[in-house]
């Protein structure tokens, strides 16, 4: 690529792409160096052409774990984003922050003022262009416009909220707020009917500054060194290998392929990099280390009233709704899988909750091989409620596989593999059903299908879950931030420790995983590196 280039990203995923708008704003020469490709595509722009993407090798990666005996040995299918806005274009919108008190945690973690909470708040407030206005908590007139919670919801939300009530969880108007627990609406990355990736909010508006260079469908394969100093990328495109060079170099490939792309570098567990036949430049086990996911299942009910399934599934339904869709950009292709959400507590002693709540007015039970059928759902009215871990304490890790960097990497989650896991997720899923029991939800639900009324023992509702659970999607903390060498590969202002013009900004760099979804702190971690980055120059 032409020119002088003072940083050199690897990723357009959603920390990347914040770096690049923030770092091209203050004046700085970028380049993005981005393995997929466009993402001008309908279904990425159409909010519920989330189910097209899940398996489409052109936009995902499509990963596979190795078998997990959490699961009953199988495998499970982790996709990430290969394309413009990495894993935020083919995400469910859901934007959460996570809980005050998980920043509290970044900063005891990286000893460091920076990614503690009112550092974090103050950024998510600044980001933010909220629909449904500032306050103290949310934030007008950012980069990334956020659809409000008060949208028209589908009509079983109420009765859901009402169930949740009944349980005693409060109902909360905004999950960003002063108070996290209860039951609500979610705020998505939707903006006028269509996907607000961190592509479409600061890649695409950075490459207008004339700042920063962009070339797609180039796979970084290994970062170059002169001695230890990072200098520069090869990376591998049209068919032939090419050289990159630049001040620094930042990885921003996700949880997945950055501490890959660090090993196949020279930097990781010395031993795993010998077998693989890769030189060793600095003996890094952190690297792949402390793997941390939410695990999630679904709990699914036939209903005496119409859902989702009954609009989408039909033909003339899919014509009705894509006609709105397409005339008017609204309807319910424009919106989120999750029509409502909700976070709660496994035990009233714990300080803070343990578990989030998906409500998806629609079910798919019966998937067609490869296929996430959320536009062609079940052939009766059904209704999901899902949930999922927010800190769960099983590791997993990211292993070397291969020398090629085109193979994938070993992933081992090694999902409920402590008791404490199993025991609050025995918990959750028993919460799911007093909801489902409460009015007025209980008289609009004609039986349970999944797991089923025979599944009542412990023992039963355990194996259910790890037959049936799966990732959501959140994998962290695998080339982590910390005060402490012995447990971290970056230091508090995310440079690769032993070398020099090396840093991390993605999910990997998360000192511990956030109780909410990922994509709003590796957006904020995009943000916040990069006033790292430029501090300290
Ligand atoms: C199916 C799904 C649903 C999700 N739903 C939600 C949700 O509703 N709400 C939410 O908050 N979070 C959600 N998430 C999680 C969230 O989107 C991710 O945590 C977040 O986007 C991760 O950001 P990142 O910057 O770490 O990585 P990514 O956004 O995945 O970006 C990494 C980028 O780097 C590129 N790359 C990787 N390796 C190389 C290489 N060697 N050379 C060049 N480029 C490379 C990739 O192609 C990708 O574009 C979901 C994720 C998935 C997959």
């Amino acid at each position: 690529m032409d020119g002088t280039f003072d940083y050199l990203i690897v990723g357009a995923g959603s920390s990347g792409s914040v770096l690049a708008q923030r770092l091209a704003a203050a004046g700085r020469r970028v380049l993005v160096l981005e393995a997929g490709g466009s993402d001008r595509r309908f279904f990425v722009q159409m909010p519920l052409g989330y189910g097209k993407l899940f398996y489409d090798p052109a936009v995902n990666w499509c990963y596979r774990t190795e078998p997990d005996p959490g699961l009953n040995g199988q495998r499970d299918f982790w996709p990430r984003g290969k394309v413009l806005g990495g894993s935020s274009a083919i995400n469910a919108m859901v934007w959460i922050r996570g809980h005050a008190s998980d920043y509290d945690d970044w900063h005891a973690v990286t000893g460091s003022s920076h990614w503690g909470w009112e550092s974090a708040r103050a950024a998510y407030r600044a980001i933010e262009d909220n629909e449904d206005g500032g306050d103290d908590w949310r934030g007008t007139g950012g980069p990334l416009f956020i659809r409000s919670a008060k949208v028209p919801a589908h009509p079983l939300v109420e009765p859901w909220l009402q169930a949740c009530e009944a349980t005693g969880l409060p109902r909360r108007a905004d999950f960003n707020g002063p108070e996290q627990e209860g039951a609500g609406i979610y705020q998505l990355t939707i903006k006028g009917g269509r996907r607000n990736s961190a592509s479409r909010a600061f890649l695409r508006p950075a490459l207008k500054t004339g700042r920063v260079a962009l070339r797609t469908r180039a796979l970084v394969t290994r970062v170059l060194f002169e001695g230890t100093r990072a200098i520069g990328v090869e990376y591998r495109w049209k068919g032939a290998l090419h050289q990159a060079r630049a001040g620094e170099v930042i990885l921003a490939g996700g949880a997945v392929n950055t501490p890959q792309l660090l090993m196949l570098s020279g930097i990781g567990p010395a031993a795993m990099l010998a077998a693989q036949g890769v030189p060793v430049l600095v003996d890094q086990p952190n690297v792949g280390a402390h793997l941390n996911d939410h695990q999630g299942i679904n709990y699914t009910w036939r209903m005496n009233v119409p859902t989702m399934n009954d609009i989408l599934r039909p033909w003339w339904g899919k014509l009705r709704v894509g006609l709105q869709y397409l005339l008017t950009g609204s309807g319910p292709l424009s919106v989120s899988i999750n029509h409502g959400g909700g976070f709660f507590r496994t035990r009233p002693d714990l300080p803070r909750p343990n578990m989030q709540l998906y409500f998806q007015a629609f079910s798919t039970l019966i998937p067609r091989e490869g296929e996430r059928p959320v536009l062609s759902p079940d052939p009766f009215p059904g209704l999901s409620i899902g949930l999922s871990n927010c800190r769960p304490s099983s590791r997993g890790r990211i292993e070397l596989a291969s020398a090629d960097p085109a193979a994938p990497p070993r992933i081992i989650a090694n999902v409920f593999s402590t008791d404490q896991d199993v025991e609050e997720m025995l918990a959750a899923v028993k919460y799911l059903r007093l909801i489902a029991a409460q009015e007025p939800l209980r008289s609009l639900i004609a039986e349970e299908l999944r797991p089923g009324p025979a599944v009542t023992r412990d023992e039963d509702l355990i194996d259910d879950f790890r037959q049936r659970s799966g990732t959501v999607y959140h994998p962290s903390c695998t080339a982590r931030m910390g005060a402490d060498p012995a447990t971290s590969v970056l230091d508090a202002d995310l440079r690769v420790r032993g070398v020099q013009g090396l840093r991390v900004c993605d999910a990997s760099a998360f000192p511990t995983l956030i109780g909410g979804n990922t994509n709003a702190p590796a957006i904020l971690l995009g943000w916040l590196g990069a006033e790292r980055i430029l501090a300290a120059r």
